[in-house]
């Protein structure tokens, strides 16, 4: 096998930027020259496009993801000591943003067949402590929402979902992001739906939660502010004065403690752009994965397992190998790109020792940490590409030598 002429990537953004390069660099020219730059009419048109997308009431931006969990557990109500289930296997962000508003991450195990949150497991964690499921659709897959918000239901639990790495997945039409009584987006640039730099997104149906987010987005300032702080403070507010009611509405009335946490009017208006194309994008993903899905047969690989109805939107591509630095190291040979993510599952983060896991405590996302390797996957990766990353692949021999 000849190795390709350069190293073929992991993800790539700027090819889908030379696609778009004029039609994106109009959009941020038209934010330089409006003179808007923050909370304008771009964040505005955004998030209505992003409610008739979802079917939701409710899209709120924010600066980032982690903001978004963050804020989504505050506006919950969430606090000290409340405990909240969280899949072992994710982003640091999913638990450290658990920690941050002072509740405790009760990590649980995951599936081995496709990595999202062992719903089984997940009901032996349940204490009179827990308030809240924090699903991950992690990779692009969207876990198991019907049985996840079917008991939380039962046990009168929060459903706040991590949707960071599967906007425009969908379970027979309805969308990821719509389940939960939250949830939670990114749109860092590598993400399915990604912009410039940092941007986040919050959804929900319910306008009282919206109210908050709204409210603590914006250093609760303003009239959210106002209707938010009976649910944050547990004091009067003691200037309600003539003089102080004139300025209640305004940007400089602050009612509760909250954050700045805002997406930028020019990062709106290349999602603006891009949300249009997002189906086909996550189509040619599922394209992708098929081929390999189709295609990959080699005995020392495993592959998990494989979704074509709109469910998994394969964010990355994971395989399993048994000597994972071997195959990297034998893909890097033929120019090939891979990824590991997550080497380490959020139990076993050097972050949440204090939180007394060791391994051999959710064997599953410990086996996976060690085991999967994720292949290139990004919507512009060209067929003769896909070709050869395959046979690579299916060449790949095990070393038997150590
Ligand atoms: C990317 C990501 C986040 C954090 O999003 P940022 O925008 O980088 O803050 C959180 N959870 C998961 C699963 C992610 O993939």
């Amino acid at each position: 096998m000849n190795k390709y002429e350069y190293k073929i990537p992991l993800m790539n953004v700027l090819r889908q930027y030379n696609i778009h390069r004029e039609n994106i660099n109009k959009e941020i020219q038209s934010v330089l020259d409006s003179g808007m730059f923050i909370m304008s009419s771009k964040v505005k048109s955004l998030e209505s496009k992003l409610e008739t997308y979802h079917g939701i009431r409710n899209a709120i931006t924010v600066g980032n993801g982690t903001d978004a969990l963050v804020l989504s557990l505050t506006a919950l109500g969430i606090r000290n000591g409340d405990e909240i289930l969280v899949p072992a296997m994710s982003f640091f962000a999913t638990s450290e943003a658990v920690v941050q508003v002072g509740a405790i991450p009760v990590f649980v195990d995951i599936n081995e067949d496709d990595f999202t949150i062992d719903i089984e497991e997940l009901k032996k964690k349940v204490t009179p402590k827990t308030k809240a499921v924090l699903p991950v659709h992690l990779y692009g897959k969207v876990a198991n929402m019907s049985e996840i918000v079917s008991f939380s239901k039962a046990n009168d639990l929060f459903v706040i979902e991590d949707n960071c790495q599967s906007i425009g997945a969908s379970i027979k039409e309805k969308k990821a992001g719509t389940y939960g009584d939250v949830s939670c987006t990114s749109f860092f640039p590598t993400k399915n739906l990604g912009c410039y730099g940092d941007g986040g997104l919050i959804l929900t149906d319910s306008d009282e939660l919206a109210e908050r987010i709204r409210a603590l987005r914006v250093h609760g300032s303003g009239i959210n502010g106002v209707k938010s702080a009976e649910f944050f403070n547990d004091f009067e507010n003691s200037n309600s004065d003539e003089y102080a009611l004139k300025y209640f509405e305004t940007k400089y009335n602050n009612s509760i403690i909250g954050f700045n946490s805002r997406l930028d009017e020019i990062q709106a208006a290349i999602l603006n752009y891009k949300l249009d194309f997002l189906d086909s994008w996550n189509n040619r993903r599922i394209e992708i994965a098929t081929q390999y899905n189709l295609r990959i047969s080699n005995p020392n690989v495993t592959k998990c397992q494989f979704y074509d109805d709109g469910s998994h939107v394969y964010y990355v591509f994971p395989i399993v190998v048994e000597n994972r630095d071997d195959f990297i190291e034998y893909m890097n040979e033929y120019n090939v790109s891979t990824g590991v993510y997550f080497p380490i599952p959020l139990h076993l983060q050097a972050a949440h020792a204090n939180l007394g896991y060791s391994w051999g405590d959710l064997p599953i996302s410990e086996k996976l940490s060690k085991y999967s390797v994720t292949i290139p996957m990004f919507p512009e990766l060209m067929d003769e590409e896909v070709d050869y990353i395959i046979d690579v692949i299916n060449a790949y021999e095990v070393k038997r030598d150590e």
